[in-house]
């Protein structure tokens, strides 16, 4: 008896150490993250003051300081908001929100404690499972119209929000859709991505696999080249793609796929096949909001 009560306090104290030892370089580990987070941060920071850019730029640099991204351990989702046309009334098109509607919404998130998530954001939440705040938001516009420009990005630049807008490479009159020139100043918004809504606009899922390569790898040079980036979203044409979608857009050098198929995103979707929540005109706050938070 007394031969096995030994034993047993032996083999709790053992126990005892060997989980202080883990707690000890767990939170060292930790903290090295954290701390190399933080330096990588403050240059990004010094950096951008050097440039002397907007203040839009700083914000968003100095919001990004503060973040602290978190592990689940459940698979995140989050809405992917999707818009068009920002503007009172479209001739011909429902496809629109009108100006003050959008204000409303984006105050909306703001006030409800949403993040606003860049692509390389919604990427890293998407494949390492991590949010940098309890509540995100990946905010989308679609087709690169001129009054996204006009009505949109002045809504977002003043409330500090992100958005990615989706253009069509092989369509700019700079009247309708944004032109190289307005392209090029949006670029200097860090708040603002540009991403890849194809060349011209066609359906994919009718297309060949060649045909969907050129469409993906053209556009995406496009946008790379005017604007210096590695384009790294395909939002397909209204929401079409096919089996060999997936693989096409991994081929032309993209990392995420934007469809039309309503719910969450999430990485079960499929980093080529993410779920988007439409937004139409005529919401009350009330409604926006429940319609994001029934998904
Ligand atoms: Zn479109």
């Amino acid at each position: 008896m007394k031969k096995y009560l030994t034993v047993l306090m032996v083999g709790l104290i053992v126990a005892m150490f060997a989980s202080i030892f883990t707690a000890v370089i767990y939170y060292t580990g930790d903290k090295v993250e954290q701390l190399g987070t933080t330096q990588q941060e403050t240059g990004q920071t010094d950096a951008s003051k050097t440039q002397n850019e907007s203040s839009a730029k700083e914000a968003s640099a100095n919001k990004e300081e503060t973040v602290t991204w978190t592990k689940s351990d459940t698979v995140i989702e989050f809405p992917i908001l999707m818009y068009h046309h920002i503007a009172d009334v479209v001739d011909g098109n429902t496809l629109y929100v009108p100006k003050a509607e959008f204000q409303m919404e984006m105050a909306a998130l703001k006030e409800a404690g949403y993040y606003t998530l860049s692509p390389e954001e919604a990427y890293r939440v998407l494949t390492q499972n991590e949010k940098p705040a309890e509540k995100i938001v990946w905010v989308t516009l679609d087709d690169g119209y001129v009054d996204n420009y006009n009505s949109a990005v002045p809504v977002l630049t003043e409330l500090g929000m992100k958005a990615t807008i989706n253009v069509i490479t092989g369509i700019q009159d700079g009247v309708e859709w944004l032109a190289n020139p307005q392209l090029l100043e949006l670029k200097k918004n860090a708040l603002i991505s540009i991403e890849s809504h194809t060349v011209d606009h066609v359906d994919l899922s009718q297309q060949t696999y060649d045909g969907q390569l050129a469409q993906l790898t053209d556009s995406r040079q496009t946008i790379n080249q005017l604007l210096n980036q590695d384009t790294s979203v395909i939002c397909y044409p209204s929401g079409r793609y096919n089996d060999e979608t997936a693989s096409v857009a991994a081929q032309a050098g993209y990392k995420l796929g934007l469809t039309t198929d309503p719910g969450l995103a999430s990485s079960e979707n499929g980093l080529f096949a993410l779920n988007r929540v439409r937004i139409a005109y005529g919401h009350s706050k009330e409604s926006f909001l429940n319609q994001i938070g029934n998904y």
